[in-house]
């Protein structure tokens, strides 16, 4: 009996428990980690399946090995580098550039086992008409995703900006034009023709192109989660075509979470998923008012950083509020120290983490734990807020909408209904950011102009830094 017969789909069992217990383990900063590695381990044990499938399908074939080694070195050293060299902030083009990359790699698998298909469509049994249908939906959906992701990324990293006809309703029609090649390519190529099938890898190209570039900046981030998901469908679409229930099952669990995902950031932003894809250029580039929320202030009040340290020795509870300046700043390491200098002289301190403060889900989760910071620490918006009223004081680093008050009070302003931090039900706030520059939304920031609220000037990290100096200087964590 041939080994590798069971030996191949043995493998991809464990290779599918992993990917699971991978996904799972990524709903939990504690876990994450170790779940990342579980995902990995499961995604090399799926190329060593293949090679032993290889065996089993007629024994070792060196050229095949070398092409399928070649390429996962390849691929595994592009991997290490970009994680390596990429900063936080950037994050969400990354993101995109990769859930690009997966959707072209179901286009090829699909697009490989269709030129060399040599079936007659008189004769195709059911299982090669679930074949040739996978084999649409993953060149469709792939193409789609290879192009609608490297736009999100040019868009995310200004490379690329919303033209104005995108604005009109000329847009539906282009889109609708190009659904309809695909349509007509679809029907070329389940009627026998290849040709159908470069057809639609160009319409659905196109078709990707088309309903990205309309979306503005502030909408991206749900449009790659969008897209993740629609690499899941490809890879999905892709493991019917291959026979391969790992590429099956890690496609479906992909799809699904990137729609879960992308359902929690719209509802973190108080966006329907409609108006994100229909909605044309929404967001950050064409909400910024003129005045770039900073003429309309009329009470603001500034302090120093001694004032700042004065405040903070004398409270019994501290929030800390991490926005995506203190990503910006790259403070969190500083912030761990200031943290714990006030820990140390027996002050409780939490972190009020936002679902969607930062440029991507979790931004703010994965900034602190690189610093180390207890995950106990790290509380979510519904269960910090009740809190809020028996907090002494609130140190908001670099976070601006998330933090604001309009959401809540003011039916006209861009965020109404988005849910926010209640920080100003604090008895001190301190905003600590450069200037009086809007946030994402572009829109003025009504918790600045507050009694209670003092602002607190500067680069997150420099701040950070002087504070550190000036609590060292008045003797705090030394007790407790
Ligand atoms: P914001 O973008 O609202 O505000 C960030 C603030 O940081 C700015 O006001 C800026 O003010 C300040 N800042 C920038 N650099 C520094 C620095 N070096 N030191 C100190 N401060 C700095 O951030 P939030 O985190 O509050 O909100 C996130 C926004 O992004 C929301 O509008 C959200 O909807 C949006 N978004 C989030 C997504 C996610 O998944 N997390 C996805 C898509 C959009 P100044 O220039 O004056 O310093």
């Amino acid at each position: 009996m041939n080994i590798s017969l069971i030996l191949k789909p043995a493998i991809e069992l464990i290779a599918v428990f992993l990917l699971a217990f991978g996904i799972k383990g990524l709903s939990k900063v504690r876990s994450a980690r170790e779940a990342n590695r579980l995902a990995a381990i499961a995604m090399s044990l799926a190329v060593v399946g293949v090679l032993v499938n290889s065996i089993a399908n007629g024994g070792i074939r060196l050229d095949a090995w070398l092409w399928i080694l070649i390429g996962s070195f390849v691929g595994g050293l592009l991997g290490i580098f970009t994680a390596q060299r990429v900063p936080m902030t950037a994050m969400p083009e990354t993101v995109a550039l990769f859930n690009g990359c997966g959707g072209m790699s179901s286009l090829l698998v699909a697009l490989g086992v269709a030129l060399f298909r040599g079936e007659n469509l008189s004769e195709l049994s059911g299982v090669e008409i679930v074949k040739l249908i996978s084999i649409v939906v993953s060149v469709f959906v792939g193409s789609i995703t290879f192009t609608g992701s490297i736009v999100a990324m040019a868009k995310l990293q200004g490379w690329l900006s919303t033209p104005p006809w995108t604005q009109s309703k000329v847009r539906h029609a282009v889109n609708i034009a190009f659904s309809i090649i695909c349509l007509i390519a679809i029907l070329e190529f389940l009627l026998g023709g290849n040709n159908g099938l470069w057809l639609l890898i160009i319409g659905s190209g196109l078709l990707g192109v088309g309903v990205t570039l309309p979306i503005g900046g502030a909408d991206m981030p749900v449009v790659i989660s969008l897209l993740n998901s629609y690499s899941g469908v490809a890879a999905a679409a892709a493991g019917f075509v291959v026979k391969s229930q790992l590429l099956i099952v890690a496609g479906a669990m992909v799809g699904a979470a990137g729609l879960i995902l992308t359902q929690v950031m719209c509802k973190g932003m108080n966006r329907s998923l409609i108006s994100v894809l229909f909605g044309g250029a929404l967001g950050a580039s064409s909400n910024v008012s003129s005045t770039n929320g900073k003429a309309e202030y009329t009470n603001i009040t500034s302090c120093s950083v001694e004032e700042c340290a004065l405040t903070l020795e004398a409270a019994e509870r501290v929030v800390i509020v991490p926005g995506y300046g203190l990503a910006v700043a790259q403070a969190q390491h500083t912030l761990r120290e200031v943290a714990k200098v006030l820990e140390n002289s027996g002050i409780e301190v939490a972190y009020a983490i936002h679902p969607v403060a930062g440029r991507m889900p979790g931004h703010m989760n994965v900034l602190l734990a690189e610093a180390d910071v207890p995950y106990e620490q790290l509380k979510e918006m519904e269960i910090i807020n009740p809190e809020f009223p028996a907090t002494d004081v609130v140190l908001i680093l670099g976070a601006n909408d998330v933090v604001n008050p309009q959401a809540k009070t003011d039916s006209t302003s861009p965020l109404y209904g988005m849910p926010v931090l209640d920080v100003q039900e604090a008895r001190t706030v301190f905003v600590v950011k450069r200037g009086m520059s809007a946030g994402y939304s572009g829109i003025k920031n009504d918790l600045f102009d507050l009694p209670n609220t003092s602002m607190l000037f500067g680069d997150a990290k420099k701040v950070l830094g002087d504070l550190l100096v000036e609590l060292k200087e008045l003797g705090i964590g030394g007790r407790g």
